[in-house]
């Protein structure tokens, strides 16, 4: 980014970023900087890619009409703490509208690829059209600028990600990569391919211990691309921090924002896997595709369930002090570390453990690895496997695919593998389109085609106003756990004025992991150069969420299409431990609520002005 001094007081046409496009089809690599048009470009990530989406009709998610556009924030390779962030948007194979458009989406990961990508001298790279055989995108600084140049990436075809990473290692010692698995390679028998991102750690030890952009299936859009891998090639920016840095840092690494995430040796409270306890004190814990029991399997998960059996680590992204990642290894018989065997984030965990009713660690560890491996959105590869499980349980005599159901380890094992490497193409189309053809859709557990993360939905109806995944993109899926309000005013606020902010971290570059207030995160930007108050930052934040859903609405999305899995609002789960709200009655007055709020938003929605217009 670069900002000019001759512009007018905070004109965000005076701020500039580079950009790279790329047209496939002939090898052609445009590189230019292109002025803002608004703050929300400015802060970049899903602010600024939408606005590109949005100017452009596209019915095929894989056709040559979508492009992918691969960015940064505005505090991506910066000093600033958790500054890691890379995004993929395009329209996605998943998230559809019921007239069957894709609707935009974003997926964002950490790791290192991101800053070295900005480091390079660019802030965007934008994908059009298609290869006509595999590629890999490699990028590199020079006196001159940014480099592009395609190259062929045969070699790397049929290989797990992080197998695709250290090979471009070898290759690029000093760079960092993005990759499709398998999965993407099979994009069209596979809609929920991811796109994964190494971090040093995996660099180092060769071990599987990718970033993942996961959700909305852009693996597979990158795989219909024919692109295989971006290799991103820099210095790294080690400048020394400021007093202010450094204070914010320490913030972010030891406040109470990303106390959920840290080890509790360090003040906080374990990772995303501590929220298993404080969810079964309610029996919210998913059992059984979403359906919980109140029988205290989940306990089995548990963190201190699994030390005498492994070793639990935590580890880090470039920089991070925060420590997220817990990486399981084997312990050897005098306690010590043996081999890394997985990562246990929440999601992940219960999706293929828990809630598809398996309940031994050791049989966990490898389903978790192998959705890693061949490159999966392991939320939507889990809840649509656990779809399947659920529609076997009730129809024992006339099971779909190997019969599979709840628990048996080895057959989801061989689910996971087909569909990975492009072999079942009906489960690789998620639950959506799997239910509707198998005609039994009360109990798939999506909402607009995006299967959800691993909290009931019995207890979360902000679900179908999430715009990129329900846990990422609508801060309302553990109120009920933490606030227990379930009043019908508290629901209109809770998703009209606290959850749409959760994008916020989804423009400026940094993890939501950090866990800034709003206050810091505008004096944060202070760090590069942008001065702008809390108010003109949610201003921002604001625009682009209903941006998104003025988006989906371009794609046909209409009222029905933002509705949660019908056997929430018939069939309340007398197991959870609080009292049942999410009736059809309060289910269709929330719905007036929110849409008089969100109707009104869309239509001050500044239009969207075309580039050619600057
Ligand atoms: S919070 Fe976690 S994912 Fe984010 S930068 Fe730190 S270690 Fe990486």
């Amino acid at each position: 980014m670069r900002f000019l001094t001759n512009g007018a007081p905070g004109d965000p046409r005076t701020v500039l970023y580079r950009r790279c496009v790329i047209d496939l089809a002939r090898g052609a690599i445009t590189i230019g900087e292109v002025p803002c048009r608004n703050l929300e470009e400015v802060l970049g990530g899903f602010g600024r890619s939408f606005q590109y989406l949005g100017l452009r009709d596209v019915t095929d998610a894989f056709g040559v009409e979508n492009p992918m556009v691969v960015n940064t924030g505005l505090l991506t390779g910066s000093n600033v703490m958790t500054g890691l962030r890379t995004y993929f948007s395009a329209y996605s194979p998943l998230k559809v509208s019921d007239k069957g458009l894709p609707s935009a989406i974003w997926s964002a990961g950490s790791g290192k690829f991101g800053s070295k990508l900005k480091w390079a001298g660019l802030d965007e790279v934008i994908l059009e059209q298609k290869a006509d055989h595999p590629v890999i995108i490699v990028i590199r600084e020079s006196d001159n600028g940014p480099q592009v140049e395609l190259k062929p990436a045969d070699h790397l075809l049929g290989k797990y990600c992080h197998e695709k990473i250290l090979t471009l290692y070898a290759e690029y010692p000093n760079a960092h990569f993005a990759a499709i698995g398998p999965a993407g390679e099979h994009f069209d028998a596979c809609y929920y391919a991811a796109i994964a991102l190494s971090t040093e750690n995996l660099l180092k030890t060769g071990d599987d211990k990718c970033r993942w952009a996961g959700r909305g299936g852009m693996g597979a859009v990158l795989g219909s691309k024919n692109v295989i891998g971006i290799v991103a090639e820099a210095t790294d920016r080690t400048v020394p921090l400021s007093p202010e840095t450094r204070a914010l840092n320490k913030e972010i690494a030891t406040g109470p924002g990303s106390r959920k995430f840290r080890e509790k040796s360090r003040g906080g409270l374990g990772g995303t896997w501590a929220n298993y306890e404080p969810l079964e004190q309610f029996h919210m814990v998913p059992q059984n595709n979403f359906r919980p029991t109140g029988d205290g399997k989940p306990e089995l998960m548990f963190r201190d369930a699994l030390e005498d059996d492994f070793v639990i680590k935590a580890e880090s992204c470039y920089r991070c002090g925060i420590n997220c990642h817990k990486n399981i290894y084997e312990r050897k018989a005098d306690g010590t570390k043996g081999e890394y065997r997985a990562k246990f984030d929440y999601e992940p965990l219960n999706l293929l453990s828990t809630n598809a009713g398996v309940h031994d660690p050791h049989q966990v560890w490898p389903l978790v690895a192998l959705v890693d491996h061949l490159g999966m959105d392991s939320i939507s590869c889990g809840t649509t496997i656990t779809y399947v499980l659920d529609y076997n349980a009730r129809h024992p005599d006339t099971p779909v695919f190997n019969g599979a159901t709840f628990g048996d380890a080895d057959k989801i094992r061989e689910l996971i593998e087909l569909v990975g490497t492009g072999q079942l193409p009906e489960l690789g189309q998620g639950s959506k389109r799997l239910s509707e053809q198998l005609g039994e859709t009360s109990y798939a557990m999506h909402c607009k085609g995006m299967e959800l993360p691993a909290y009931v939905p019995d207890t979360n109806p902000g679900y179908p106003w999430a715009i990129a995944g329900g846990h990422m993109s609508m801060g309302t899926y553990m109120l009920v756990a933490l606030e227990g309000d379930t009043s019908l005013d508290y629901w209109v606020k809770a998703i009209t004025e606290r959850g749409l902010y959760m994008v916020r971290d989804d423009l400026l570059g940094v993890c939501k992991f950090s866990g800034l207030n709003s206050e810091t995160a505008a004096r944060s930007l202070g760090e590069v150069g942008l001065q702008v108050t809390k108010a003109e930052l949610q201003g921002a934040v604001k625009r682009a969420f209903i941006r998104a859903l003025w988006l989906e609405r371009k794609q046909g999305f209409v009222r029905d299409d933002y509705t949660l899995p019908s056997q929430v609002l018939d069939r309340p789960n007398q197991a959870i431990d609080a009292a049942p709200f999410v009736t059809r009655e309060f289910f269709a007055a929330l719905s007036d609520r929110v849409w008089e709020v969100f109707d009104r938003e869309i239509a001050n929605l500044p239009p969207l002005e075309s580039e050619a217009a600057l």
